[in-house]
């Protein structure tokens, strides 16, 4: 199968070293094998949306040298390709929806790996969608059937999804889509075969599977790649304001964004960003990134 991967960033912000980082082993990965890369700009979630990130993450990696193949996927674009899945998953009789609080909720869940898990209250009752003015969510019925794959990287998973994440949310309250249900419309709309993205989300990926299998969709395979953290040990995100890459550093950012992903640096000098592409796709081996 021809090879398709992606980079999926989220605009709330501008590109950072983690970010960079990312898009670095999902375009090496795809050019080393010939493959396609694609750029989605996940933009669903208007309230987290910093203006002219967009804008600020085309023009960085562009400025960086990534080229992209195909034209860019916009999220926001997507709404009823979302609408129609969900639809798929009422009709298959795996949804229902939720009316409780965040209050409600924390006061009747439990903690689990991935912060509260919804106790199940509205499975239960079937409220018609009439039948009450109050904001709804929409939820998706998880089993303790384990879900099981093995990332490229970081070797074999496998989750339960009711007892360690819950039933977890498609549709928000406030009527937006949830990240778990776009991506996975998304991936399969655009035949990604390849995955490659940062760790923190190799616990929802069992989440993306099982959304894929109900769904009738293929699984592409995945590699996680370590996060960065800062110096407390925190996640770099867009939102927290860790520094942006800047344009004018781009060539000692990519060298040093390639010694993360555990690659083992030129032998001879690289001294533009051109030089520095062609050498690492030539050299590129996911089979070296540090778990
Ligand atoms: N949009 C997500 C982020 O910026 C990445 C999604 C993905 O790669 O699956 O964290
Ligand atoms: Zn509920």
């Amino acid at each position: 199968m021809n090879y398709r991967g992606r980079f999926a960033p989220s605009p709330s912000g501008p590109l950072h070293f983690g970010s960079l980082v990312a898009a670095l082993g999902s375009y090496l990965d795809a050019r080393k094998q010939q493959g396609k890369w694609l750029v989605r700009i996940e933009d669903i979630d208007p309230p987290r949306e910093k203006k002219g990130a967009v804008s600020q993450i085309l023009h960085t990696l562009e400025a960086f040298g990534f080229e992209w193949d195909e034209s860019i996927l916009y999220q926001s674009q997507r709404l009823s390709a979302y609408q129609e899945a969900l639809d798929q998953l009422f009709a298959k009789g795996v949804l229902y929806e939720c009316t409780c609080s965040r209050k409600e909720i924390n006061a009747a869940g439990q903690y689990g790996s991935e912060g509260i898990i919804y106790p199940g209250t509205c499975r239960l009752i079937s409220t018609p969608s009439s039948a009450t003015r109050k904001p709804k969510a929409v939820r998706l019925m998880t089993t303790d059937h384990p879900v099981a794959f093995t990332d490229r990287v970081m070797g074999h998973q496998s989750q339960l999804l009711a007892s360690d994440i819950g039933d977890f949310v498609l549709k928000r309250a406030d009527g937006l889509f949830a990240y778990q249900l776009a991506v996975v419309v998304d991936d399969a709309y655009q035949g990604i075969t390849d995955v490659v993205r940062g760790a923190d989300l190799l616990t929802s990926t069992p989440r993306q599977i099982y959304l894929q299998n109900l769904l009738a969709l293929p699984t592409p395979t995945y590699k996680h790649l370590p996060l960065v953290v800062d110096e407390n040990g925190h996640k770099l995100s867009k939102q927290s304001q860790s520094q942006p890459v800047v344009v004018a550093q781009a060539l000692p950012a990519l060298k040093a964004a390639w010694v993360f992903l555990g690659q083992t640096e030129a032998d001879e000098p690289l001294t533009t960003v051109s030089e520095f592409w062609e050498w690492s796709i030539a050299h590129w081996d996911y089979r070296l990134i540090h778990k």
